[in-house]
């Protein structure tokens, strides 16, 4: 999911938030919302379907306010309803909070029932909701709002990045591992103007300055005096996710004070060291196999060429919720460029192959343009095992690599050759501390304890 907040009195909060969630459209095209808090009441409104199709003029000019609360859902829990869709706005004694979360809990089973007997009303399945009602319940039981909302964070376990409007001020806040990025920004030279957005393309789109990232474990919490922080959690460290790096988040957002695009070049670089192959071409799976396909190019030497183009009006084939929509889907994408294919001996480089439904027909098509040789190179390790943290990479039993050795899957997608980026390549080519990352869907260790039931319902 993509959040976004802004705290901007005299501004139009409303706009600047539509057009934060349109830069952050590709972290989820499910459902998109915007609360806006007035000083009095929260202006709400949120649907099925993308940030263009959801706001319209005159919806955000009924939004008032001084602050807002922006959300694109891409879901990891729960249906794919309306109700489902965030920010979740639930009342308290200090009057109402809107939240948006980016992330998956691993503890909302036993967060739901600890609430329910407290009588909290769900409207929904999700464990974004179970945080809303925690706060809630802590507020209601006497706290302010800070102290509420550290209560209710104490008990999440999981991956949680979010942004809590409140009748008091707009909270930015990442779990204890920091395993969703959050980061925040400046609006201008006014002091008291701040913006949070899960990546930096969010701040770029409204000409946001990049201040730093909320840190693991952090609450910034921003108000009419300023910005005040609060480290709340006991033992934080540092586990982003490496799948935001390699694939997830946008390449011209900036982490570790470089683009993305910038560390997906390095990593077709140290593929190309690793596996190189003789061949004609390099080309990349449009868009997110591009950069690693040009950095393949540059350390081998041989010339990167486009062979797809991707209609841009076609949504990301990942994020759509059924195999049958994703299967269709990858067809309206790609078109092969059959001149440029034609006769040529080409590595085809993608960031990753989950199910392995997309390689499968791409060298079909390859070939069917008249590509002589296919050799696919992925500029990440196997995907083994699924997230719990919110990417979808689905059930153990549907990952190709869980039960296939890298010749079995090159057999069934069909290509000359395949070879996947080392563990240890992938890591270092980020340039920090290879453990401050998570990489569990590589490896199997969970950084954040998964409960057995949980466990057991996506793994083999
Ligand atoms: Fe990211 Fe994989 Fe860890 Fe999930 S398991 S948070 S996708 S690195
Ligand atoms: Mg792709």
């Amino acid at each position: 999911c993509g959040v976004f907040g802004i705290y901007a009195p005299a501004e139009d909060v409303a706009k600047l938030t539509y057009f934060g969630l349109y830069a952050l459209q590709h972290r989820g095209q499910e459902s998109a919302g915007i609360a806006t808090f007035d000083g009095t009441t929260i202006h709400l409104h949120k649907e099925m379907g993308l940030v263009s199709q959801v706001f319209n003029e005159s919806i955000l000019q009924q939004m008032p306010g001084r602050m807002a609360v922006g959300h694109t859902r891409y879901s990891t829990t729960g249906s794919s309803r309306v109700v489902n869709a965030q920010p979740a706005v639930v009342e308290t004694r200090l009057g109402s909070l809107a939240l948006a979360h980016n992330g998956n809990l691993v503890n909302t089973k036993a967060l739901r029932e600890e609430l329910l007997q407290r009588q909290c009303n769900f409207n929904t399945t999700t464990d974004s909701e179970a945080i809303a009602f925690a706060i809630a319940e802590a507020v209601n039981d006497g706290k302010d709002w800070l102290d509420g909302a550290i209560t209710a964070f104490k008990r999440c376990h999981g991956a949680f990045s979010l942004v809590v409007g409140t009748t008091a001020g707009l909270m930015g806040v990442r779990d204890s591992n920091g395993i969703r990025p959050l980061v925040i920004g400046t609006l201008g030279s006014n002091p008291h103007r701040y913006v949070l957005a899960s990546e930096t393309c969010g701040l770029d789109i409204i000409g946001a300055e990049y201040l730093r990232d909320v840190e693991p474990g952090e609450l910034v919490w921003i108000t009419e005096a300023g910005i005040a922080s609060y480290h709340w959690a006991q033992q934080p460290q540092r586990k982003l996710c490496i799948f935001e790096m390699i694939y997830f988040a946008r390449p011209d957002s900036v982490m570790h004070n470089e683009s993305l695009y910038t560390y997906r070049l390095r990593l077709g670089r140290q593929l190309a060291k690793e596996s190189f192959v003789e061949a004609d071409m390099v080309m990349g799976v449009p868009d997110s196999g591009i950069p690693a396909a040009i950095g393949f190019s540059q350390a081998s030497g041989i010339p990167y060429a486009e062979g797809l183009i991707k209609n841009r009006y076609v949504g990301r084939t990942f994020i759509q919720p059924t195999q049958m929509m994703r299967e269709s889907g990858i067809k309206m994408k790609l078109n092969p460029l059959k001149d440029v294919l034609a006769g040529k001996r080409v590595i085809i480089v993608d960031d990753s192959i989950v199910r392995g439904t997309t390689s499968r027909k791409l060298v079909k098509t390859l070939r069917e343009a008249g590509a002589t040789e296919v050799h696919m190179r992925i500029s990440s390790p196997p995907v083994t095992h699924p997230c719990f943290y919110g990417i979808d990479t689905d059930n153990q039993d549907q990952l190709i690599a869980a039960t296939k050795s890298v010749e079995d899957i090159a057999k069934q997608i069909e290509v000359d050759s395949l070879a996947y980026l080392s563990w240890e390549g992938m890591l270092l080519a980020t340039g920090e501390d290879p453990n401050s990352f998570c990489s569990a869907c590589f490896t199997g260790d969970y950084p954040v304890a998964v409960p057995e039931p949980l466990k057991r319902s996506k793994l083999m």
